[in-house]
């Protein structure tokens, strides 16, 4: 077999930011503006497949019938479900995606990130995080969408909630360095210290910052009891407010902290969950997944809040939204009982497992794109329709976005290609895709590459692995025992029926799919403490 070690990426990336630069960063485009759609991109952390009264699966869950998410709902009847839509297993690798357009086998952010000179990784009993994953994030003078959106398009670039790009201390961990011209409450940290207003958000009593996890810039909320999903929303609209007084396109990226933990309560939702069953159920709603329930009604009535101000500010029928999660619902630990009546890994039903997990409740998600208020008559929807109640069922992932949001900033001018993973998903927001769009969709491979251990023992999903979705046969290597598993989504959603024995060449062709894109991207491997080697992806 033939070697492949790369120990190049960075002059590779390197290349790529140089190249890019030649093709477009001496010009900006935005002295001609057409009229340019806002662009909302609307991001929950952790939140799961299952987390939501929107169905994403064939039928009405137990969970579904939890949770009470009518905006979404809204979101869902006026616009496009994606139902087959996937991120990374964890927050940091994700964030990047969206921001790089690059597949995070690629942009090397691989883990989650927190300080640039320690490890996030736990072990397994061989093997340790790669030994050069880019720990310190993304920094500046990287290529992101919010800075093209700016510089291409004149768009006032607006980051609130939680950002996660830069680990603490660098440069990269202030989104305005990332090209954002706002940053409402993101720093390095991917969860916040406190959810409510009357603990300071966790920071101080007597104010300052408390590092890393205290939610930076929100003061003027502090000692009140407003829930930090409030205090964004607030924030978030007042921003929009000024950016339709100045006239100026906007792109609007809320990454709210929520629901992450620590799960906390949102008290105006606490009522009705508190001391209840879960419906149509004799299993009574404890008291952690109350607090759960509160914190994603919370973040729906944000949703709720911020499509009513775009109404208000008559900028409705010229924004474009689009709602998901940055990876699989939390199952593994820090829960309660679910709807389904068991504790961890019964979150996500019928998907395997959640956050952090190889299998598909690790990584899939939920996913809308509507007009904010459709109006397909208006020139600007007819030139980029957005189908209503449509569910589509071609694979997409996290890192579509990027080409995707570029295309419609661009608003029929010119929009020079750039060399990226993502590809653009406006084909897919019709009711009758071409069939063309429709091969192109199925065959593209999905690639995940998680070379770490999240936390906790190794089993099932939760170890360091890497996978493969082409069409419906999904693949998954799991380095620790250079294993193999083949599963068909399509007849087999739960993943509990591994066709590997049954299907090697089926498996040999996915493998072999896989180890090559992985090179292509100059994936980096675990490291085998035991042997002081990198452990690469083995074929079958
Ligand atoms: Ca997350």
């Amino acid at each position: 077999m033939v070697s492949f070690r790369f120990r190049s990426s960075f002059l590779v990336r390197t290349y790529l930011v140089l190249v890019s630069s030649l093709l477009f960063g001496a010009t900006t485009f935005a002295a001609e503006s057409p009229n340019r759609p806002n662009l909302v991109v609307f991001l929950i952390d952790d939140f799961g497949w299952q987390d939501t009264s929107v169905s994403f699966f064939a039928e009405q869950t137990p969970q579904n019938r939890h949770f009470r998410t009518p905006n979404m709902e809204r979101l869902a009847r006026q616009g496009v479900k994606f139902r087959q839509a996937y991120a990374c297993c964890v927050c940091s690798p994700t964030r990047s995606s969206i921001l790089t357009g690059y597949n995070a086998a690629r942009h090397g952010i691989t883990n989650w990130i927190l300080h640039p000179d320690k490890e996030t990784s736990a072990k397994t009993p061989h093997l340790a995080a790669p030994v050069n994953w880019r720990r310190g994030g993304i920094q500046p003078g990287e290529i992101t969408l919010p800075g093209l959106l700016r510089e291409r398009y004149g768009y006032r670039t607006i980051h609130v909630g939680k950002a996660h790009w830069g680990a603490h201390g660098t440069p990269g961990s202030e989104p305005m360095n990332l090209g954002f011209d706002v940053n409402i409450a993101g720093h390095a940290a991917g969860s916040p210290g406190h959810y409510h207003g009357e603990k300071n958000y966790g920071n101080k009593e007597k104010g300052g910052l408390t590092e890393p996890w205290g939610v930076p810039g929100l003061e003027k909320y502090h000692g009140t009891d407003v829930h930090l999903s409030d205090a964004l929303t607030l924030e978030a609209i007042a921003a929009v407010e000024q950016s339709v007084a100045e006239q100026t396109p906007f792109f609007l990226y809320f990454a709210h902290y929520a629901v992450h933990t620590p799960i906390q309560s949102h008290p105006r939702f606490m009522s009705h969950y508190q001391g209840q069953n879960f419906p149509g159920t004799n299993i009574p709603i404890d008291p952690i997944e109350a607090r759960y329930a509160s914190l994603v009604e919370g973040i729906d009535a944000s949703l709720g809040d911020v499509l009513q101000a775009l109404d208000r500010l008559d900028v409705a029928r010229n924004t474009i939204v689009v709602f998901l999660s940055d990876n699989g619902g939390l199952s593994r630990h820090a829960r309660g009982t679910s709807a389904n009546g068991g504790k961890a890994n019964t979150h996500n039903i019928p998907l395997r497992e959640g956050k952090g997990s190889a299998y598909e409740g690790g990584t899939r998600i939920p996913f809308l794109c509507s007009w904010a208020q459709p109006a397909p008559e208006e020139p600007q929807q007819a030139a980029l329709p957005i189908a209503q109640a449509a569910v589509q069922d071609l694979p997409i992932i996290v890192e579509d976005l990027f080409p995707s949001l570029l295309h419609w900033a661009s608003a029929g001018t010119a929009n020079p290609p750039l060399p990226r993973d993502g590809r653009d998903i406006t084909p897919l927001l019709t009711h009758h895709v071409d069939a063309q769009a429709v091969r192109e969709f199925q065959q593209r491979p999905l690639v995940f590459h998680y070379p770490h251990h999240w936390n906790g023992g190794v089993e099932g999903g939760y170890q360091p692995h890497s996978s493969i979705r082409v069409g419906d046969a999904k693949a998954i290597y799991f380095y620790e025992n250079r294993r193999w598993e083949l599963y068909d989504l399509a007849n087999d959603l739960s993943e509990q029926h591994d066709l590997a024995e049954q299907h090697p060449a089926q498996l040999q062709q996915l493998a072999t799919q896989l180890q090559i894109l992985l090179h292509d991207r100059n994936a980096q491997w675990p490291y085998d403490f035991v042997q002081h080697e990198d452990e690469p992806l083995r074929l079958p």
